[in-house]
Order: C-alpha cells, then structure tokens, then sequence
C-alpha cells in the first residue's frame, strides 16, 4: 500500500468533515432529515442488465420514496439529484452535510456475470471477502468519469483493495445506527416481499464515507438476473421495493424518538485496578461511544445503561464519551464494557489540559 496515497485521502476525508462542521447550520427545524441518493445519472448509466438502466430505476425508486415520505410533516426530504444527471460522488455527500441529515440512503441495482439475484443493503466498513469489495469496486469507479478525480480524492484508486480499505480510518461513529436502518431495510425486502436476503453487509463504498451521519447503500437487486431484471425495471416492483424502504426509515426514525427508554440498567460497582504504572498523571483517557447530530440527556438509559457518559458539541455533531480515567489499565477495561453493551466500535479517546491528542502521544511518557 502507499502510505503516501493513504494519507493524502485521509487528510482529504478529514479536511471535507471538518468543513462540513464549520458551514452555518440551515436546516433550523427540528425536522428529521432524510437524503435520498439515486445511484448514477446523466453521462454514468450504472448497470445495463438486460438492458435496464440502473440510473433510471435508481431515481424511480428514489423519488417514489422521497414522496411518501414527504407527506410527514416532520420529515423533510432532500435530493442529491431528480432528474438524469451526473453528480460527482464527493459532491453527493456535501450535499448530505450541508443539509445535516440525520440519514443518508443511498439506492443502487446490482450486477453478476452469473444468474445471482437479491437484495441486500450495505453499511461502511471493511469488505471482509472479495464479494463485498467488488460490490464497492463497482459502485466506487464511477469517480474515474468525473473530472479532476485525482485531486478530489487524492489519488484515491477504486480498484485496489487496499485503498478502499484506507477509507475507513476513524469513521466508525455512525455504524451502529446504519446497521439498525440497513437490517430494518433487509427485514421489509425479505418479510413483506420475499426477496432473497443478501443481508446487511459492510464494504468501502466512498459515497458513504462522505458523509457524517448514518447512512447506507441499498442494492435493490439484480438488473442482470432475468426475472429480478423486469421485476426492478417494473413500476410495481418499483413501488414495492421503495414502499419498504420508506416503511423502514419511518421505523427507524421512530426508534431513534424512543431512545431505546426501555433499556434496563444495572448499578455497576467499578473495580479500580492497582496498576500504578499505568497511571498517566495529566491525561484523560474516555472511551468515545458514539457521535450524532441529536443532543441526548447523558442518562444511563439512552447509552444502554452505562453511566458516567459526557458529552462535547463539536461543529453541529455530539460527541459521547463513557468514563474519565488518568489510568490506562482502567480505560481499556471501560472499552471493553462498552463494547460488549453493544458499542462495537467504541474506542480510547485521549485528552491533555481538555484537549483532544492523539492517543500514541498521550502514552508517550
Ligand atoms: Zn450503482
């Protein structure tokens, strides 16, 4: 791998996410915010299974969406495009940012040289086999139609593994709620219309690395499967397939209301290890727990029972840390039961004289 191009999108992904956080906040409404993204468009086609055009019925299935969700009077709907153009990727996601979505659905059809056939919704993250990354490849060398890709994704090359992996450094904070909106998706393909589960997946797909909310891709099905083909490509599968997509946005947003109240909790006495040398005098260490653009009372009951969570408003997002210890042993150990609530992608964050460093330079002695 090439650190240089590792670094060099990184620092691109960081420099996007800050200057997302800095742009004046126009969304003043407490309206849940929902951007609907058709796959492709104008000069990119996607797939042509079959002859189907995976644009055209992307912006169906999208706009189709987009009106019934828009009946609520609490939901407002954003586009990254309604008619057939091209959007660059990267653009998709400013679009997302700027509107402070609270969630970002992406909609895209599949391909196979084989007769494979269903739907299944992906969430960031690391491929873990070759399937999962040549889904991303696929959706992701669309930025080698766009104009001056090289400076806009700092040489960021869709088709080696490696580089997609890179893409997922430090952006995890959104994983839990995507796989929630992602296995509500899956749950309304599979039990409502019986399409064949390809379950919630994890891949490095670069329009979702754009963007600082949850959010997922859904791969409605296969164009070049004969019968999923003309099923997408009909206005009823169409309706159908964008029907449990917006049942399951509107279940999710209910979900997110409740802030999962029901949460039991149990008194944790807090066993505090005699690790001295672990102990570093002016640094506090916090396990970062998750980030949203909703501020949360930092009760137990909304962070599945855990106490002792803060919170730090950064740009337009919250950031919720569980636990403040000098003692390193003891943060690992605060880690550890943070994940096993149900926090999988939780980690040590570090902070000297209440700022943010980075965690190998607060181990520095
Ligand atoms: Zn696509």
């Amino acid at each position: 791998m090439k650190t240089n191009t590792l670094l060099l999108f990184v620092s691109f992904i960081l420099v996007l996410t800050f200057s997302s956080f800095t742009e004046k906040k126009n969304n003043s409404t407490n309206k849940f915010v929902v951007v609907l993204d058709a796959g492709h468009g104008g000069k990119d086609p996607g797939n042509m299974g079959n002859g189907y055009k995976e644009k055209d019925i992307a912006l169906k299935v999208v706009l189709s969406i987009g009106k019934a969700l828009e009946k609520n009077p609490n939901i407002e709907v954003v586009y990254t495009r309604k008619s057939d153009e091209f959007i660059d990727l990267f653009v998709r996601g400013k679009i997302a940012n700027k509107a402070k979505a609270d969630l970002f659905v992406s909609v895209h059809c599949d391909s196979h040289t084989s007769q494979a056939y269903g739907a299944g919704t992906f969430v960031l993250g690391l491929h873990r086999n070759n399937t999962n990354f040549e889904v991303a490849k696929k959706e992701n060398s669309v930025i080698l139609m766009e104009d001056n890709y090289h400076q806009n994704y700092a040489g960021y090359d869709p088709n080696s593994p490696e580089s997609a992996i890179s893409i997922m450094m430090g952006m995890e904070d959104y994983l839990d709620q995507s796989i929630q909106v992602a296995s509500l998706i899956q749950k309304n393909f599979v039990g409502k219309l019986k399409r064949k589960d390809r379950s919630v997946k994890q891949a490095g797909f670069i329009v979702l690395h754009q963007t600082v909310m949850p959010s997922v891709l859904v791969e409605l099905g296969f164009l070049t499967n004969k019968k999923e083909g003309a099923y997408l490509n009909s206005k009823k599968g169409q309706q159908d397939m964008a029907t449990s997509i917006t049942d399951a946005i509107l279940e999710y947003k209910k979900s997110i209301e409740q802030n999962v109240a029901h949460v039991h909790f149990e008194d944790e006495v807090l066993d505090i290890p005699n690790a001295k040398d672990e102990v570093y005098n002016d640094i506090t260490f916090k396990i970062q727990i998750a980030a949203s653009s909703k501020s949360l009372e930092t009760k137990a009951y909304n962070f599945k029972g855990l106490r002792d969570i803060s919170k730090e408003k950064i740009g337009s997002l919250y950031k919720y840390y569980y636990g403040a210890t000098s003692n390193y042993t003891r943060v690992k150990q605060l880690e550890a039961e943070a994940q096993n609530k149900g926090y999988k992608s939780s980690y040590i964050v570090a902070f000297k004289n209440g700022k943010k460093i980075s965690l190998s330079e607060a181990l520095k002695r």
